[in-house]
């Protein structure tokens, strides 16, 4: 079964947004290593190639459902930060927005009583929480570390070791 238009275009969009998302984070990862934070910057990486999953994840349910993709360019993402807590400020803040874009998608398929988009949607949904969640928690611990150099530099070994 094909999609209807409104569908099909917010999921093209969505796709969009997901390259977006991986691009934000590779350039949140460039920074950081420039500052010499390695673990950061891997785990950032790490962040930007589950983006890219996610992405594809929406380019396959699209051609599933016997649809076109259609890439449209990948805006610049910022390039230049503050500081570490700029970095994930800007990553949480981030997460916020794509979580609104799901919603919307997810809204869309609601409205064209389109349920296997709906299911398909619901993964991101739950996705999001995890990805808020977890950009959250370092924001929480940056705030209570505040400038101690010493446990910024434990919290960078402590990203590094992010596997997957
Ligand atoms: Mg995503």
């Amino acid at each position: 079964m094909s999609l209807s238009k409104a569908v099909h275009d917010s999921l093209n969009q969505q796709i969009n947004s997901e390259f977006y998302s991986s691009y934000l984070y590779l350039s949140l990862a460039a920074y950081c290593e420039s500052i010499n934070f390695p673990g950061f910057a891997h785990w950032l990486r790490l962040q930007s190639a589950e983006e890219t999953s996610h992405a594809m994840r929406i380019f396959d349910f699209v051609n599933d459902r016997d649809e076109r993709v259609l890439l449209a360019p990948i805006i610049q993402p910022p390039v230049e930060f503050e500081s570490i807590m700029d970095v994930m400020t800007t990553a949480l803040g981030h997460e916020r927005q794509v979580t609104n874009l799901i919603h919307n998608c997810y809204e869309i398929a609601l409205k064209e009583d389109d349920y296997a988009t709906q299911v398909h949607l619901q993964w991101f949904i739950t996705e999001q929480v995890e990805d808020e969640k977890s950009v959250s928690a370092i924001v929480e611990q940056l705030k209570m570390i505040g400038d101690r150099a010493d446990a910024i530099v434990l919290l960078d070994r402590d990203l590094s070791s992010r596997v997957s």
